[in-house]
């Protein structure tokens, strides 16, 4: 059986960064089935609702989703719907039908874009961390909250099922990275980091005794994922924490064009880069497809289990960016001259 990628390129650049994924998966899987689907604005313009039934029928049965980018302008009409029919509506909904529990974010400093990064060059030379965060529980969906007159409430609580879920994710990226994990929490002041870290700890020593396990306080991973980036490989933390860390170490690589992402549950997995519909360059021809095409790499490593063509991808897009970089990177390149470049250089390697 072939297997089928639905693709829902969205709004804004998402049609065009998706296109030029999807060129680069043809070039080195061209067995796989593309399902193109409509999703956010532009499923609103077409059918009046941002998720349809027919892009819910899709998913059954797929094997990954890639992901464009979902919303439009500040003034957009969208707007003055009720929120629910809004296009970012949609992405809650797909996301929600996926069950995805896992948020992978790769922070990579690219070999010759040291100078975009915020940190000194000598600090971003090299980095390359994985922000493993869990995405369905924790403080922000349990329901035991309230706010009443001048007192409110929200429960961080996680299960061993749900903390062995998200960790078993993190030892078997970090056994094809580098082969040490961070698990980050407050255990120090929280009963739930207190699990967290037993169940982490039990995990590892029972069935990834290969990997290096390290605990640390999210207050001072805070300090040290910019003061000595190096030290870190896979990190896997909660929700909030997780929030929190993978926008803060989204800045290290220097450009939002530079971010891919991958959420991860049961079924299929969603791929997507992590900017937005970056509506100011829409339908010009000059977003950075390097996002959406390593997030299609990050689709054939952990939906497809082709680890090979995923690396192949990712020294592709690394090669392209050296020699063809696009305006975001303070280069000229547009995206197809990019995506060429990205085609030029796995043809080389092939
Ligand atoms: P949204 O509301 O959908 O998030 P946005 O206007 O906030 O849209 P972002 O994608 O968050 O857009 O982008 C912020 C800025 O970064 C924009 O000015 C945009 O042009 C630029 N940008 C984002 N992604 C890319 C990309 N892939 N290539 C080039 N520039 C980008
Ligand atoms: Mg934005």
């Amino acid at each position: 059986m072939p297997k089928r990628v639905v693709v829902l390129a969205g709004d804004g650049i998402g049609p065009e960064v998706t296109g030029a994924a999807v060129q680069v998966l043809q070039e080195v899987a061209p067995d796989l089935q593309f399902d193109h689907q409509l999703i956010g604005g532009v499923a609103i313009e077409a059918t009046g609702e941002p998720f349809p039934e027919a892009t819910r029928q899709a998913l059954q049965g797929a094997d990954a989703v890639l992901l464009g980018t979902v919303g439009g302008p500040q003034n957009s009409p969208w707007n003055l719907l009720p929120r629910h029919l809004r296009p970012e509506s949609g992405l809650l909904a797909l996301r929600k039908a996926l069950g995805v529990y896992a948020n992978l974010r790769p922070v990579r400093v690219q070999p010759g874009l040291e100078h975009l990064s915020p940190l000194k060059p000598e600090l971003a030379r090299g980095v390359d961390i994985l922000i493993v965060r869990e995405l369905l529980g924790g403080i922000y969906f349990d329901q035991d909250r309230k706010i009443e007159g001048s007192v409110a409430y929200n429960t961080m609580r996680y299960t061993t099922l749900e903390v062995e879920r998200i960790a078993k994710i993190a030892f078997w990226a970090a056994d094809q990275r580098k082969g040490r994990v961070t698990s980050v929490d407050k255990a120090n002041v929280l009963e739930v980091s207190e699990l967290w870290r037993r169940d982490v700890t039990a995990l590892q020593q029972r069935d990834y005794p290969g990997i290096h396990l390290n605990h640390e306080y999210v207050d001072s991973v805070a300090m040290l994922i910019v003061a000595e980036p190096g030290r870190y490989d896979v990190i896997v933390t909660e929700n909030l924490f997780g929030d929190i860390l993978s926008d803060l170490a989204a800045v290290i690589p220097g450009s939002l064009g530079l971010m891919p992402s991958a959420s991860l549950g049961d079924g299929a997995g969603l791929y997507e880069p992590i900017h937005g519909s970056a509506p100011d360059i829409a339908g010009k021809g000059v977003a950075n497809p390097a996002a959406a095409i390593m997030s299609a790499a990050m689709l054939l490593r952990h939906s497809l289990d082709m680890p090979h063509a995923a690396a192949k991808i990712d020294g592709a897009v690394s090669q392209a960016l050296r020699t063809t970089p696009t305006r975001d990177l303070g280069g000229r390149a547009s995206t197809t001259e990019f995506t060429e470049a990205v085609l030029h250089a796995l043809g080389r390697t092939a």
